[in-house]
């Protein structure tokens, strides 16, 4: 998942994002960080002390969903507008719609608020072992600043209208948010199955903060090839690596 600095908190202002609320924050520039070279995954930990976390945390995301535990997990509480869609940017790093206020998460009896939702290529979480084509994290909060993050895999099939229209209207170019298309219903990338995993991690870019509840959809949602060949033309890959799962247990739903 990832919290672009400058679009979301401005496209949030009022949201208290405070992991990444500081000045540092503000002060670090979002492209001093990419997935290859230099500036790829496995430097982001040596960029400022905010980011150390990405090198020397024990609970990074993403990881290898292997060996889960059935338990006993609610199913999940989603209301998502289906007008939740207020703007879409081309941030640099991904294509990111931001949320208007109202669309929530309920989760151990605690509300988190969606902010945004991002895609990802490939996927960055992998099933035992095996990647897919994409990835769509829904990242939501809650008021004592924890994340909430669904995922959800995306494989190609039939097409999905709402993503269709993400990449006929997504911005080419990086550059500030503008007014998302309508019919971009975030309910639309929720695969019929509800089956998930959770497990605690982190923001799957920097400052790699672990402060994220993840919820991973176990079935994918199929999409056109041809929409994600569309957003492999911006960005062929901006996947972080799978991290190890250290003393963490995956718990599957159902
Ligand atoms: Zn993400």
């Amino acid at each position: 998942m990832k919290l672009d600095r400058r679009h979301t908190l401005k496209a949030l202002a009022g949201l208290a994002l405070c992991p990444l609320c500081g000045p540092a924050a503000f002060a670090a520039d979002a492209h001093h960080w990419g997935y290859e070279g230099e500036a790829g995954p496995s430097h982001w930990g040596d960029m400022d002390a905010a980011s150390k976390v990405c090198t020397l945390g024990s609970q990074q995301s993403p990881i290898d969903i292997d060996r889960t535990i059935r338990a006993e997990l609610a199913p999940l509480d989603i209301k998502w507008g289906r007008d939740a869609a207020a703007t879409i940017v081309n941030n640099g790093h991904t294509i990111q719609v931001n949320a208007a206020p109202g669309s929530t998460l309920s989760l151990g009896g605690d509300t988190y608020k969606l902010l945004q939702f991002h895609f990802h290529r490939p996927s960055e979480h992998t099933v035992d072992g095996k990647s897919f084509p994409m990835e769509v994290h829904f990242v939501h909060q809650n008021a004592a600043g924890g994340l909430a993050v669904v995922g959800v895999l995306m494989k190609t099939g039939a097409a999905n209208a709402a993503f269709a229209k993400v990449i006929a209207t997504m911005p080419q170019k990086e550059g500030p948010p503008v007014p998302a298309d309508a019919a971009i219903d975030p309910g639309a990338f929720i695969p019929k199955g509800r089956s998930y995993y959770r497990y605690t991690g982190s923001l799957t870019t920097p400052p790699c903060s672990e402060t994220v509840e993840w919820l991973l959809m176990a079935e994918p949602v199929e999409v056109a090839e041809s929409d994600v060949s569309g957003f492999a033309k911006l960005y062929a890959m901006n996947a972080r690596p799978v991290q190890k799962a250290n003393r963490r247990f995956i718990l599957r739903s159902g």
